[in-house]
């Protein structure tokens, strides 16, 4: 690594690739995130209804996805929207990890809730809005669960390091970096999808990165090419949002893909992943259903 990156992000040293630690495999269920297997997180944006996130986790599985995410606590931008099913919405994530097998990834939006959070969750996701509240960042490393740690929405990459080395000062070495796209001048999409921060920190540091092309795109025809994108730009894996009917969904519907625009995007990422050497599991799901096909 050249030396200026490592002045740059001194404050984070323990984040950065070093001679004695290139790659961070993150340990959950039977995966591994960082390791030889790009792992897709999919699922709805909130937890709804039982027959919602069933659907959708059995679906997503089918289609190669290794971790069904989902809100139980939702920060909303307006106080007025759903706030989330809070405990309920755990349950029934628990449940339907029991069915799928799919490991379970939701979010935590504050410090007391963490214990509550950890003993349903597989992973702990730390939002956009609480990147820097170091309070939440501490108690979520402390419970011992991966952390999937977002970009804030006007976080610089430095930052987001440091709120990562946080995570590893609390004795943590399980931290997933999530990019989700960042605040600019231009409107026509939610956020602009920051890319180079991808292949930036696949060069700077041995945590594992994923992108979330859903919060990035804001618009679900757009979320595919972000997809291969960021694939191409060497993420570990993805974080993306799926309803069965997005135009009923109880937040952020607009970006949310249906089972079948879910599952285009990942038999297109096939070719994609392949050129990383990269995805062998998705690989063989796409050639069994090939098989069938033709059979
Ligand atoms: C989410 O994943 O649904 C979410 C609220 O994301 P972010 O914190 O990136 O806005
Ligand atoms: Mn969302």
């Amino acid at each position: 690594m050249r030396e200026k990156w490592q002045e740059r992000f001194a404050e984070s040293s323990d984040c950065l690739k070093s001679a004695r630690r290139q790659q961070t495999v993150v340990p959950v269920l039977d995966l591994e995130i960082g390791g030889g297997e790009f792992v897709t997180m999919a699922g709805p944006c909130s937890v709804e209804t039982e027959f919602q996130l069933m659907a959708t986790a059995n679906h997503v599985r089918r289609a190669g996805a290794r971790i069904l995410r989902g809100g139980a606590f939702k920060p909303r931008s307006s106080p007025y929207s759903f706030q989330g099913l809070g405990l309920e919405g755990l349950k029934m994530l628990a449940r339907a990890r029991q069915e799928s097998g799919l490991a379970i990834v939701t979010e935590v939006m504050s410090e007391e809730n963490v214990p509550m959070v950890a003993e349903y969750a597989d992973i702990l996701q730390i939002g956009s809005r609480n990147m820097e509240n170091y309070a939440l960042l501490e108690a979520a490393a402390r419970s011992g669960r991966p952390v999937l740690l977002k970009r804030g929405m006007v976080a610089t990459v430095a930052e987001w390091l440091r709120s990562a080395q946080l995570i590893l000062d609390n004795g943590n070495p399980n931290v997933i970096l999530c990019e989700r796209g960042i605040r600019t001048f231009e409107t026509a999409m939610r956020n602009t999808f920051d890319v180079a921060a991808i292949a930036l920190l696949k060069q700077v540091s041995h945590l594992p990165v994923i992108a979330d092309p859903s919060h990035a795109a804001g618009h679900s025809e757009l979320v595919p090419s972000l997809a291969r994108i960021a694939v191409a730009a060497g993420a570990d894996g993805l974080l993306v949002e799926v309803h069965p009917n997005p135009a009923k969904a109880w937040s952020d519907g607009e970006q949310s893909l249906d089972f079948a625009a879910f599952d285009e995007m990942m038999a297109d990422l096939d070719p994609w992943l392949a050129l990383r050497n990269l995805g062998a599991s998705r690989r063989k799901t796409a050639q069994a259903r090939s098989l069938v096909a033709v059979g």
